[in-house]
């Protein structure tokens, strides 16, 4: 097969449109589907007036999350961000630490260590998972790192360094039992950013529950959604306890009295949300099964082409396929825009990934390992649409 034709960007998306097989579009890169009783449980909240903060919906959302990630607790909260900043905050992190992330994540997972008064250290990822290189992570941090008293502190910096934050990047599952043994090694806190994984597996265990605690998001683009809204997660009773205590202004239960005993958050998600979401998670094996199944349809739609090919799973993950990756082969990562170019004006609205996090201008200055790989991730991925409907039929 010639590659100059195989990689002509009319002819990639001219793949994507077989897989897709609908119509002209435009195709959107991820939309919500409200096939369920979303309606009758919205309108329940009107009819009752029990539309803001306590409600069955918030308790009903709470135990189906925990239910169906097989994590003993869930809190739910106002959006993903406010989730990774509670879970943060609930690791220990504190002003002057250093957390360590992926550069290649969305801008959230920094901010909230920026609002514990943290700096994110960023680290660079696997090419099988997209996500936290664990060996890379390990060489790195024997460098860097010293580890004495149960504590572990950046030898250049001399801060503490409290978590990793792994990521799992579209939905891909991040190699989680060696990090998890370099987090042991290293008195390090894992946390899952698991805000695009709902319905991922990690050797038959659902992501989110391989972390002290993980983070949902359920923001409007997400495999679920509540218009907006997050989860934590933890098998710890008391980290859930003082989860629904930070995320609801640390107050302390009494029928009347206004007595708060720290300072907490207005994180709490209202229950018109929580219906939402209720209604939403009631569908998420189907949106699972549609989303792999659409994978599936352009993984076999790439099959013959070559220096271009579908991002799939390991042999160790199931992926919710959240958000479909089209990996370029480096020596044709050139061929990144000029695709979306014609994407976008085939009404295929494909995106770059984000940019990297050390490139924006507020953590610019933050420390990093050598990132070669997710550099090169980075101009060489192309998401395109994934909507659940999309794998329909
Ligand atoms: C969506 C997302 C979040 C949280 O986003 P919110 O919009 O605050 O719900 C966090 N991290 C990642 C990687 C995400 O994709």
């Amino acid at each position: 097969m010639n590659t100059k034709i195989n990689l002509n960007p009319d002819y990639i998306v001219s793949l994507i449109k077989s897989a897709l097989n609908r119509g002209n579009g435009p195709f959107p890169l991820h939309e919500p589907l409200f096939a369920g009783k979303e309606w009758e449980y919205v309108k329940d909240c009107l009819d009752t007036g029990i539309v803001s903060s306590i409600g069955k919906y918030v308790v009903n959302f709470e135990e189906e999350l925990a239910r169906y990630t097989g994590v003993k607790h869930a809190v739910a909260v106002v959006n993903g961000t406010a989730a990774l900043h509670i879970c943060l905050k609930l690791a220990g992190v504190e002003q002057g630490d250093e957390v360590l992330l992926p550069a290649l994540t969305f801008v959230a997972t920094a901010n909230a260590v920026h609002y514990c008064g943290a700096v994110p250290h960023f680290i660079d990822s696997d090419t099988t998972s997209l996500g936290v290189n664990p060996g890379k992570l390990e060489d790195y941090l024997k460098d860097i790192a010293l580890v004495k008293n149960d504590f572990c502190f950046n030898r250049q910096t001399m801060r503490p360094v409290k978590a990793v934050v792994a990521m799992h990047t579209f939905g891909h599952p991040v190699d989680l039992d060696p990090l998890l043994e370099v987090c042991r090694k290293c008195k390090l806190e894992l946390i899952e950013d698991a805000a695009e994984a709902l319905g991922s597996y990690y050797k038959k265990r659902h992501v989110g529950s391989f972390g002290k605690l993980s983070s949902l998001s359920f923001n409007g683009n997400k495999i679920v959604t509540t218009g907006g809204g997050g989860a934590v997660l933890t098998n710890d009773s008391n980290l859930a306890k003082l989860a629904k205590h930070l995320s609801t202004t640390a107050k302390l239960p009494h029928p009347w009295a206004f007595f708060h005993d720290r300072v907490g958050y207005n994180y709490r998600l209202p229950n018109i949300n929580a219906a939402l979401g209720c209604a939403q998670l009631e569908q998420i094996d189907l949106f699972v099964r549609n989303k792999r199944a659409l994978a599936e349809k352009y993984r076999q739609a790439f099959s013959g082409a070559q220096g271009i090919a579908l991002f799939t799973e390991q042999g160790y993950a199931q992926s919710n396929y959240w958000l479909n990756v089209l990996l370029l082969d480096e020596e044709y990562e050139g061929m990144r825009d000029p695709i979306l170019l014609t994407a976008n004006h085939n009404g295929i609205l494909a995106r770059p990934p984000w940019v990297l996090l050390n490139k924006l201008p507020m953590y610019q200055s933050c420390p990093h390992m050598d990132l070669s790989i997710v550099e090169s991730l980075e101009r060489r991925i192309v998401n395109i649409p994934s909507s659940a409907r999309l794998g329909e039929g």
